[in-house]
């Protein structure tokens, strides 16, 4: 985005070019469009780098979440949905087919939708 600021640049240059005096309306009104276009060049690009930045940290928690390398960490604390009881889920736990028996209960647990971990311990790698 950073031509958008090369162009503002360049049209400046042009108002120069022209030795507007700064005395005639129109001169006056050309300066300030300049002025509000560079202020909205750099904001444009300033959210740009904020857009790129959340992109970015949205790849990677996509990753984190679809990579199909992804494994569970030694165990993860799920409330079971028909006992109510927090139970430790491990990898030996899930089954061939993605299943987990509740421990307590013995009822099938739902870990389908395993992907709320905890956003502090997500390393920001900057
Ligand atoms: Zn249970």
């Amino acid at each position: 985005m950073a031509y958008l600021n090369e162009r503002v640049s360049y049209l400046k240059g042009m108002t120069d070019g022209l030795n507007m005096d700064n005395t005639t309306p129109e001169s006056k009104l050309i300066k300030a469009m300049l002025d509000v276009m560079q202020e909205m060049a750099d904001e444009i690009e300033v959210m740009t780098g904020a857009f790129d930045d959340i992109a970015e940290d949205l790849a990677d928690l996509m990753d984190y979440c679809y990579n199909e390398d992804f494994e569970y960490d030694d165990c993860i604390e799920v409330e079971c949905d028909s006992c109510g009881e927090t139970v430790e889920i491990t990898d030996e736990m899930i089954d061939e087919n993605g299943k987990v028996s509740c421990p307590n209960c013995g009822k099938p647990i739902n870990i389908e939708n395993l992907c709320d971990f905890d956003y502090d311990d997500y390393d920001d790698e900057e």
